[in-house]
């Protein structure tokens, strides 16, 4: 339509110039053009010198309102929660240009992060712990590893997500497809696991229930972390989280029988997951389990799917997420935001 449009002005003008005696009228009439088309396009040239059309701003001809802009600018600026929806329908504009505006306006969308709720205390203490554990252990080119356990949902299609479907006709679809059910008691099983900033990662310990001091001991650090941290020609440093058990009488005697360094409790800053990154290793499995909408029928066959998924991942995964450790714990310490 554009190639077209700037054609016909090309027309116009040609005509006008080879016959100069022709009224806007005759020429409308020779080219089969209205009158009003001609007399636009020769007083833009003879204004601007140009038969381009003066560029609009935004889409469909519709030109940004100085007004509106500010306006919208403005109503992100009160509430920067705001949706571009709930703005185009408080300003009475079109959700296109609200969105078209944003960008213009520089305004960018970003995550809200999740903060722990942390009291005055915790925060007092957290901030000198991790002054230490980044002093004293972090500054060290040690490998970190860190472990945790997590629920899964035996049914894979329960599993936290927005799940889509495709079809012309939404009800076309059956029932199973268009809904998901969720089910309050689903079965569940527990993993554990340890990770290391080396990408090297222990097997997982998949079992129903929860996880009690002796099992964590013998299972989990005897026969899954060990192999790990042997695993090693470095040294390496354990950063366990602060839940009772992993600090109990048993497990200091199994650190200290093994070798293992440890972060101890006086350098383990409380109530602190945004210093360490398991809980994303954890969705990055779950949103990967998710895409096999299988549903697990024994802990062997958990564990089977797990470490199958996990071969799926990219290779650097694991190291890309404990990159920033230590650039947080230090700044955690100094009191500025991670
Ligand atoms: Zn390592």
């Amino acid at each position: 339509m554009s190639s077209n449009e700037k054609e016909c002005r090309e027309l116009i003008l040609r005509t006008h110039f080879e016959n100069p005696e022709l009224s806007h009228r005759d020429i409308g009439k020779m080219l089969g053009i209205v009158q009003s088309t001609v007399s636009r396009v020769l007083k833009r040239y003879f204004e601007n010198l140009t038969i381009d059309r003066k560029v609009k701003n935004g889409k469909n001809g519709c030109s940004v309102s100085e007004k509106d802009h500010k306006r919208v600018v403005k109503q992100f600026r009160r509430d920067p929660r705001g949706s571009v929806r709930d703005v185009a329908n408080k300003l009475n504009l079109s959700s296109s240009f609200v969105q078209r505006t944003k960008q213009r306006g520089g305004l960018c969308t970003y995550k809200v992060q999740k903060a722990p709720n942390r009291d005055e205390r915790q925060n007092m203490v957290g901030k000198t712990r991790a002054r230490k554990l980044y002093t004293e252990m972090l500054t060290k080119p040690h490998c970190l590893v860190i472990d945790d356990e997590t629920y899964v949902k035996a049914d894979f299609r329960q599993l936290p997500g927005l799940l889509f479907f495709s079809a012309e006709d939404k009800f076309s679809v059956p029932e199973e497809i268009r809904k998901q059910k969720l089910s309050k008691f689903a079965k569940k099983y527990m993993v554990w696991q340890a990770i290391c900033s080396c990408e090297k990662r222990s097997a997982p310990f998949v079992m129903t229930g929860t996880v009690n001091g002796q099992v964590y001991l013998k299972e989990c650090l005897q026969k899954l972390l060990l192999p790990l941290l042997k695993q090693h020609e470095g040294p390496t440093i354990f950063w366990p989280d602060l839940t009772s058990c992993h600090y109990s009488k048993d497990v200091l005697e199994w650190y200290e029988a093994n070798g293992v360094t440890f972060v101890p409790k006086e350098m383990n800053p409380p109530n602190a997951p945004e210093l360490c990154p398991i809980e994303k290793y954890w969705a990055i499995m779950k949103q990967a389990l998710r895409k096999n909408p299988k549903v697990v029928k024994s802990e062997a066959d958990f564990k089977r799917k797990w470490i199958s998924v996990q071969k799926k991942l990219q290779p650097d995964v694991v190291q890309n997420l404990m990159d920033g450790v230590k650039r947080k714990v230090r700044a955690y310490g100094l009191g500025l935001e991670v």
